[in-house]
């Protein structure tokens, strides 16, 4: 990021006036949350614990949906670099598939994630980087930062901490329900040509305890990221499980031995309540599905966007905080079900690789294959006009 880091604190944190919103957790739904409750008139405070720029495990994929969604918040210009998606290789076992569609762009998380802030910073908010931020049953938000530490008492609060984020704990019925069937995420960036990728191509591998996505990034390098059995994971270690997987289309073997593989905490769970007085939850802090059809940036923008501009309103209205639950259902629960439906039905690695043979011979299928596993909606694309 362009410098700001906790340069940007005001200068005595303790007598700094409070914001009205205070939002934990600068990923694309916490970035979209601090820039909407902004553009709704209230002063706005971003607490990111990590330095940016930061890489992520993630796809990196941005779904029509969520390049739609950024358009219309008017941040369309951050994916003016990005790789445009237009086909997915689906394969398992020895068969494979290419459907052709607009699967929108790719961008790696250490531009897009900076992007975004420097979007939020040009827009007025106040963002405050290596700073952890926990919210206490008294709805204030403690801040640390450098072994400095001091409290915030913002109107309404939009916790946005991501799969990892702990900045509820201190609230009992704000807990995690893990999928007993829960897989977890893995990923690294590895150098261009490590992969036999198509530009523009997205590959995606299904295979006995789990799946594997690849994609090429806006510099060349190449994304991949999988959701993978722990146990799979246990036994064979990160770049072997790949290498398996990754099967004839690794090119360069080496460098996926010596990439630098990360996991994150499993991943389908669901908070037990998503909002109290004073506080949203946002992104995948409110909730998670496997990653298969690439979709969890795209909700974490538009649950962002949503909890932005009901904090806004709460700084007016305290009591507004109750519609969030449903506001957030109505906006996801469609896509989450359906992405659950996808995610189950790839547990059978068979069925799979049935359904890719009967693809290859009857193309209106794939077609059909490529609307379940993610819905293209209308987009607006750098430098392309608004699709009817
Ligand atoms: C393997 C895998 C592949 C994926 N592929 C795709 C894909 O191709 N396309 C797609 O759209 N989605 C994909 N996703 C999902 C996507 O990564 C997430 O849905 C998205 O990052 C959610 O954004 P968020 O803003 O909610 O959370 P995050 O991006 O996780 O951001 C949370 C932020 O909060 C910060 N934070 C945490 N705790 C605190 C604290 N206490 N105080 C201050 N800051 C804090 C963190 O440092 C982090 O920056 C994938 C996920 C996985 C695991």
């Amino acid at each position: 990021m362009t410098g700001h880091g906790p340069s940007t604190h005001s200068s005595d944190p303790d007598h700094a006036p409070s914001p009205d919103v205070v939002v934990i957790g600068a990923g694309p739904a916490g970035c979209l949350a601090a820039i909407s409750a902004r553009r709704s008139g209230a002063r706005v405070t971003l607490l990111e614990r990590a330095h940016f720029p930061r890489e992520k495990v993630c796809g990196c994929c941005i779904a029509p949906r969520g390049v739609a969604v950024l358009a219309d918040a008017g941040l369309g210009h951050v994916l003016t670099g990005a790789a445009r998606l237009s086909s997915v290789r689906l394969a398992s076992r020895r068969t494979w598939a290419r459907i052709e569609r607009d699967s929108g762009v790719a961008l790696s998380r250490g531009a897009f994630d900076a992007l975004l802030v420097r979007a939020a910073l040009e827009r007025g908010v106040q963002v405050m980087h290596g700073t952890s931020a926990t919210i206490g049953t008294d709805g204030q938000v403690r801040a640390s930062c450098d072994g400095a530490s001091w409290t915030l008492r913002p109107a309404a609060c939009v916790v946005a901490d991501g799969l990892s984020g702990r900045s509820l704990d201190e609230h009992p019925g704000v807990s995690w329900r893990v999928s007993r069937t829960s897989r977890i995420g893995l990923g690294a960036i590895l150098p261009p040509g490590s992969i036999d990728l198509g530009r523009g191509e997205v590959l995606m591998r299904v295979e006995t305890g789990g799946y594997v996505g690849a994609v090429h990034l806006e510099d060349g390098r190449i994304d991949v990221a999988a959701a993978i059995d722990h146990e799979v994971l246990r036994s064979n270690g990160p770049a072997r499980a790949m290498l398996g997987w990754l099967g004839d289309s690794v090119r360069n073997r080496s460098a996926i031995e010596a990439a630098r593989w990360t996991g994150t905490p499993w991943l389908t769970r669901q908070r037990t309540s998503l909002a109290l007085p004073g506080i949203l939850v946002a992104g995948d802090a409110a909730g998670y599905v496997e990653p298969f059809t690439g979709e969890g940036m795209s909700w974490a923008l538009a649950s962002g966007h949503a909890a932005g501009c009901l904090a806004a309103t709460m700084v007016q209205d305290p009591g507004c905080w109750v519609a969030w639950p449903a506001v957030w259902r109505d906006m996801l629960k469609h896509d989450r079900w359906r992405c659950r439906l996808v995610a189950q039905l790839l547990r059978s690695p068979r069925s799979v690789h049935a359904a890719l043979v009967l693809a290859r011979w009857w193309p209106t299928l794939a077609a059909r294959l490529a609307r379940t596993i993610g819905r293209p909606r209308p987009s607006t694309m750098p430098g392309q006009e608004p699709t009817p």
